[in-house]
């Protein structure tokens, strides 16, 4: 029964959270912070270029790409953040009591963390969109994800390699 359970939450390509756990998690994040008060923000990650790591090196590259994301995104995180796999190139981390100019930072971390891998065929790069939560506008975590997600398009958008802060300019690490 543990088993189905940890199935039923896990990303089984790189045994992150998947997004049900992580919405689960976000809502109860909510939910304290409406209560207790803080700062909590969520970040939604992109891995840049997966879909050209598949199609010119093949789908076990890419995998390796998306497993070694996940790792390096588990060890430069504390082990009460939350990090997620949404699925394809999709990724999120919510960092409790956390604020956003320290959120930039720890992505900062893991972008700094990911340029010096030694990687032969291809560099893992990402796009980062990062908001906090707003505990009395945010009831159930769907305008959160959004914001986020929207944040990452602006990333995205203005040349990848970019982390997008809400009410900032993008950083660009290229
Ligand atoms: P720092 O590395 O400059 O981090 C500044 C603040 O960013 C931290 O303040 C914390 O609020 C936030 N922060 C940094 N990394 C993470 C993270 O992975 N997850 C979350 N949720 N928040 C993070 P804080 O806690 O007062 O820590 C002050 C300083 O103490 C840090 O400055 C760092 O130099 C050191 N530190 C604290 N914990 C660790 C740790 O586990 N490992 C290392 N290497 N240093 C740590
Ligand atoms: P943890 O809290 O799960 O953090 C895991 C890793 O996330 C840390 O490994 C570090 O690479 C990164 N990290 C977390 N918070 C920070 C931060 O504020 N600043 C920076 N620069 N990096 C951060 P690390 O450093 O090997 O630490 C392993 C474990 O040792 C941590 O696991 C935590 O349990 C403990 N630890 C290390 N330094 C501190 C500290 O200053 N304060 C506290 N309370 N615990 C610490």
């Amino acid at each position: 029964i543990q088993k189905l359970e940890e199935a039923s939450f896990r990303d089984p390509l790189t045994k992150l959270f998947n997004r049900r756990y992580f919405v689960m998690m976000l809502q109860a994040e909510i939910r304290r912070i409406k209560r207790y008060g803080g700062d909590s923000c969520v970040v939604m990650i992109d891995l840049d270029g997966l879909k050209q790591i598949n199609d010119t090196l093949g789908h076990d590259k890419g995998d390796l790409a998306i497993i070694t994301l996940s790792k390096v995104m588990m060890e430069n995180t504390r082990n009460t953040d939350v990090c997620a796999r949404f699925g394809g190139d999709e990724f999120a981390i919510l960092l409790p009591n956390t604020p956003l100019e320290s959120a930039g930072l720890i992505i900062q971390r893991i972008i700094d963390k990911l340029d010096t891998l030694d990687i032969k065929e291809f560099r893992i790069s990402i796009s980062a969109g990062i908001t906090k939560i707003l505990p009395n506008d945010d009831t159930n975590g769907i305008s959160v994800l959004k914001r986020a997600d929207e944040l990452l398009y602006k990333a995205k958008r203005s040349g990848k390699h970019t982390i997008c802060i809400d009410g900032t300019e993008e950083q660009n690490n290229s």
